[in-house]
């Protein structure tokens, strides 16, 4: 049924990169043997999902989104590509994303926009913009992201559905084509709180192969979801969220969910978090810096593209042609602001000073969840924008990410919750609702509190 439901819409949507209906049903044939054969899966087994198109996956190509890896096929599967298969999902497919994960709405993919299935002249969000186009259009009841500054809240925000970032570290990084090392985070897209529980209980956990892999045990995420009591537990909403810049329909139901949480026994306050103003300048120069050392594998020697190596160029020569070629104009620009952030002389007044930020945020993170339960804020100050709108803006695109970059800083849990449709347009807004690292549970506590 979803195959057939993708082949009748993802023309117009363009959720997904590659769909393989073969390797898909073959995968699901497998379950069928497993339950058969008496072994006992857990409770997503035969389910299908989407998998964003930078986790490696033997049988699929896997392009990031990039034109310098079109046709390379991993000869291994990541981590969490590997739980789930363990776990019986059916793999459809990969989604399309910003190239390399740097966006906030999918046309920096290297393979054309993503369209968002309220109004197809919306962006999805990004970069895992193809991720919640799929989940939001029916094409898959779950799919996988990456969030490195707002890449699964963002696009759940924006297309209505629920994401979550996990907290760093909880979710495993090998076999995720590398953005921004010290904050990529693998996480589920659903269409409830619940079966995002579900999701990432099923590919999180300690992962020896990632060495910043937490080695503790899953938060009780499921047992939260289904728990959806909010009775006692203190809440913040973020003083320094809200105001000028955010669009009045976004604000209007966020304090409509915030008096809803009050109303099922939570007790609300205000905190203020007075670096978080500081939190996109700071993640704007350590994405960029991590990303331009991450970016160095990419040679023309290892992996996909190769140009003009015809005998008479030298190494440095064909690199050069093919990274010139083969990355696109957002990439190119992360490269050369982190390679410029990270030179002697200039590291210690930028990517130093952004990491003094980052340690002030962690602090007022800590401070607040000394006073607090959860903290909530909108996920995005607007709802989805029309494509093309900040396509030549970068500025502006980047602060498609304000609410949700100081946990990717700060590493703690995060997840982006359905509150209704702005008033304006008609267009999902998304409820962001901040825990403390290892607190994943709370999350999904409250998350589900506000679905029902
Ligand atoms: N939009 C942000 C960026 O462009 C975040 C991307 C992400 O989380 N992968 O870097």
């Amino acid at each position: 049924a979803h195959l057939d439901r993708i082949a009748q819409v993802d023309g117009e949507v363009h959720a997904f990169l590659h769909v393989d209906a073969e390797v898909a049903l073959a995968q699901a044939r497998r379950v069928d043997e497993r339950i058969a054969r008496g072994e006992s899966l857990g409770p997503l087994a035969g389910v299908p999902i989407a998998h964003k198109d930078v986790f490696t996956t033997a049988d699929m190509p896997t392009t990031a989104g990039s034109k310098i890896l079109e046709n390379w096929r991993p000869p291994y599967d990541a981590t969490v590509t590997g739980r789930l298969r363990e776990a019986g999902l059916v793999i459809l497919g990969k989604t399309n994303l910003d190239e390399f994960a740097m966006g906030s709405s999918t046309e920096n993919s290297a393979y054309g926009p993503t369209r968002n299935p309220w109004d197809l002249n919306r962006i999805p969000g990004g970069s895992s913009g193809g991720s919640s186009a799929a989940v939001s259009a029916y094409e898959a009841p779950l799919s996988t992201g990456t969030d490195t500054g707002g890449s699964i809240r963002q696009p759940a925000a924006v297309t209505g559905i629920v994401g979550m970032k996990p907290t760093y570290g909880g979710s495993s990084r090998y076999g995720l084509i590398a953005f921004a090392s010290s904050l990529d985070t693998p996480g589920p897209f659903a269409r409830n709180v619940l079966d995002a529980a579900l999701l990432q209980a099923a590919f999180s956990g300690h992962d020896p192969l990632d060495s910043t892999s937490i080695d503790q045990p899953v938060p009780p995420v499921v047992e939260a979801a289904r728990q959806a009591d909010v009775a006692g537990m203190r809440i913040g909403v973020v003083k320094e969220f809200g105001g000028e810049g955010y669009q009045p329909g976004v604000l209007a139901r966020f304090h409509e969910a915030v008096e809803l949480l009050e109303s099922l026994g939570a007790k609300v306050f205000e905190v203020s978090c007075p670096t978080f103003g500081y939190a996109l300048p700071a993640y704007y120069l350590i994405a960029p810096s991590e990303c331009s050392s991450n970016l160095a594998r990419f040679d023309a020697m290892r992996y996909g593209l190769r140009v003009g190596d015809d005998g008479t160029r030298s190494a440095e020569e064909v690199m050069a042609l093919t990274r010139a070629a083969g990355f696109g104009p957002e990439v190119k620009r992360r490269i050369m602001l982190g390679t410029y952030a990270l030179s002697s002389g200039y590291y210690d007044a930028y990517y130093g000073q952004a990491q003094k930020v980052r340690t002030l945020i962690s602090r007022d993170f800590d401070a607040a969840f000394q006073q607090v339960d959860v903290l909530v804020s909108p996920t995005t100050p607007t709802t989805a924008f029309p494509i093309g709108e900040r396509a030549d803006d970068p500025m502006s695109m980047y602060l498609a990410d304000l609410c949700t970059i100081p946990s990717n800083l700060a590493g703690n849990a995060a997840i982006s919750v359905p509150c209704g449709l702005a008033d304006e347009d008609g267009l999902p807004v998304g409820l962001q609702i901040m825990a403390p690292v290892l607190g994943d549970d709370r999350c999904y506590r409250v998350g589900a509190a506000v679905e029902q």
